[in-house]
């Protein structure tokens, strides 16, 4: 594997901070300083030190699924199946996880990694990573509500929401289909918002997790790796 692509793949940044450690005679390959970042090299059996300290090669994995209703985002339950279920063995590995919870009921994207930094930096609230929804509701969504939402819903209990931009797809006395996009992730958010101004969401998909879109040719329940632009995007 070639140098550069290791130290991205262990984490140390993207291609260009990679780069840029290799150029400062930070990496050193069974005890050479190495400069030129397309060295092949075998982290099980060469060692690779960055700034004096071994690096421990583990393949991180990167899957997109699409999440169908009526399945957990949990690593086990007893009673439900979970996303990691959904998840061929063979590509189960180890510490595998969800990038944040979507309800049992809802559908779309979901980020699976065994990456824990990656995933803790999604989803600490500083970051404010955008999530988009589609959303389908009991009534009809007024302009009204697009400017409560604007402002920053708040539940019960006084819990504030910050801004999120509501657009209106269709809209009928009894059923609206809209988008929703926030920047944080409390718990039932969506449902809450709406319930907020008197309304049922009764249908609900991510689209989008920061930069990562759902890939609409991905079958419900069906998963793939990351592309490579795809998790460039996301680090
Ligand atoms: N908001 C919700 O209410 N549910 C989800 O699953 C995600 C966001």
């Amino acid at each position: 594997m070639r140098l550069d692509k290791l130290l991205f793949e262990t984490g140390f940044g993207s291609r260009r901070t990679v780069k840029r450690l290799i150029k400062s005679k930070q990496v050193e390959v069974n005890g050479k300083t190495i400069l030129v970042d397309n060295l092949n090299v075998d982290p099980e059996l060469q060692e690779v030190k960055v700034a004096g300290e071994r690096i421990h090669y583990q393949p991180h994995v990167y899957y997109m699924l699409h999440k169908p209703n009526g399945v957990v985002s949990a690593v086990t339950d007893d009673n439900n199946q979970t996303v990691i279920d959904l998840i061929d063995p063979s590509q189960r590995v180890a510490g595998l996880f969800p990038v944040g919870r979507l309800d049992k009921d809802t559908e779309g994207l979901l980020l699976l990694t065994n990456n824990g930094q990656l995933g803790y930096q999604l989803l600490i609230p500083k970051k404010e990573v955008t999530k988009s929804y589609e959303a389908i509701v009991n009534e009809r969504v007024t302009s009204e509500d697009q400017v409560a939402f604007a402002k920053g819903i708040v539940f019960d209990g006084g819990i504030k929401c910050k801004p999120a931009k509501l657009t209106i797809l269709s809209s009928s006395n009894n059923e609206s289909r809209v988008l929703l996009e926030i920047s944080e992730g409390k718990f039932h958010q969506v449902k809450k918002m709406f319930l907020s101004v008197g309304k049922k969401v009764t249908y609900l998909k991510r689209l989008s997790m920061g930069p990562l879109e759902l890939d609409e040719t991905l079958p419900v329940g069906s998963y793939r790796p990351l592309h490579l632009e795809e998790l460039t995007a996301l680090r």
